[in-house]
């Protein structure tokens, strides 16, 4: 019988799944990807088949499908049913936070567990979600052997220097430092330079990744050096609903001056600032992209200025720039971001070819600069999937 790996991204409101086949020799292919949406308002399904097409698509009650829980039975129901002739291997995981220790994926154990529980302070939005759907799966089938796979794990590499805050040293200790974030798509992406841009792989690259969440990480020679996030996803650069890196002294300001709660800080933070916040339209770059109000400008004005800010950094981190490579929806899909991008890069010596841009790459800088531009598309749950056949040896 075939066998077949489940990858599994719990968030908030939402739970997001990709079957992969484990062909004898070579590599892994989605034979199914969907998510749930809507998870506690009005959950809904939509799952596809490796080409695309749609094999589901289905909205269900909320007094029926209310948790994690009940939505991972459901999707079981359906992929039993279409994957009769295979056998689950094994289920990937998409974990957010590995604290400072865990630099590789883990095999689920209770232990295991209990130190994961650790970090949910860490990441106390995201944590929670992706250890509900571990157990979620242990209860139906507690021997079927579960790999978490960290988003903090690729950045493990970086220098102690690099990790600290300015803050009294104990802290430190106690687990207030630079974790980064993005880790499986940065980790995809350096496996994937060989490949692709095989001239830049050995090199010191930044890699932007521009999806509803953005970062950049400073990769060198496949190692993670540097990156935008920090102690958590808040930091950096301009995100759909995130304001990325600001001064702590606004924190301190909202609380006493203007009154707000922990709790509002936090909604006011994760959900209503960013792209969103800024423009006063918005959080979907396409929708600012095609709009005239001059905020929706500014927001994208502002979110390449910051782009642009990172990126001196992280080229202060490695030394200089050998090349720059988008990823993500944004970093993917959007010729007009990258060419504003681009534009703000030409210091480093990224001289942007337009119509190689329009085209989508991979290549889009033109030969001859002293900085190459790249998009290459992430694929985080493909790196989760290879990380799960590896550490169970299938
Ligand atoms: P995440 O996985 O973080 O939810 P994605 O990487 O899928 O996000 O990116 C989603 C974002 O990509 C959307 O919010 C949208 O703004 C942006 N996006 C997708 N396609 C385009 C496009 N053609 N032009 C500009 N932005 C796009």
């Amino acid at each position: 019988m075939e066998k077949v790996i489940l990858v599994l991204n719990a968030g908030s409101s939402s739970l997001k799944f990709s079957v992969f086949a484990l062909p004898a020799a070579d590599e892994m292919r989605a034979v199914a990807v969907g998510q749930v949406e809507g998870l506690g308002t009005a959950p809904r399904l939509k799952v596809k088949d490796g080409a695309g097409e749609r094999i589901a698509d289905a909205q269900w009650d909320t007094s029926e499908v209310a948790s994690h829980a009940q939505a991972l039975q459901r999707i079981a129901e359906l992929l039993r049913a279409r994957f009769q002739g295979s056998v689950l291997a094994g289920v990937g995981h998409r974990v957010v936070h590995g604290g400072p220790d865990y630099s590789a994926p883990l095999l689920i154990t209770q232990e295991a567990m209990t130190r994961l529980e650790t970090f949910v302070p860490l990441a106390p939005l995201h944590q929670p979600h992706n250890l509900a759907a571990i157990r979620a799966v242990q209860e139906v089938q507690p021997d079927l052997p579960q790999v978490a796979c960290f988003d903090t794990a690729f950045h493990r590499t970086q220098k102690m220097v690099g990790d600290l805050y300015g803050l009294p040293y104990e802290y430190y200790e106690r687990g207030i430092r630079r974790y980064g974030f993005h880790g499986l798509s940065y980790e995809y992406i350096a496996a994937t330079l060989p490949a692709i841009a095989p001239e830049i792989a050995g090199g010191r690259v930044v890699v932007a990744h521009l999806g509803s969440g953005a970062s950049m990480c400073a990769i060198d020679n496949g190692r993670s050096v540097g990156s935008s996030m920090g102690f958590t996803a808040l930091d950096g650069l301009l995100m759909g609903t995130r304001p990325g890196n600001m001064d702590p002294g606004i924190v301190l300001y909202l609380l006493q001056q203007e009154g707000l709660s922990a709790k509002q800080i936090e909604d006011l933070l994760y959900k209503r600032s960013g792209l969103l916040g800024l423009s006063g339209i918005g959080n979907d770059m396409r929708v600012l992209l095609a709009s005239d109000v001059p905020r929706a400008r500014l927001a994208i004005d502002h979110f390449v200025y910051r782009i642009s800010r990172e990126l001196g950094a992280l080229a202060a981190v490695l030394g200089g720039l050998d090349a720059l490579v988008f990823t993500a929806g944004i970093g993917e899909n959007s010729a007009r971001i990258r060419e504003l991008v681009c534009e703000q890069a030409a210091w480093l010596g990224i001289e942007v070819d337009t119509a190689a841009n329009e085209g989508g790459g991979p290549r889009i800088s033109r030969p001859g600069g002293k900085a190459s531009a790249w998009v290459v598309p992430t694929n985080e749950e493909l790196m989760i999937a290879r990380h799960t056949r590896k550490l169970l040896a299938l």
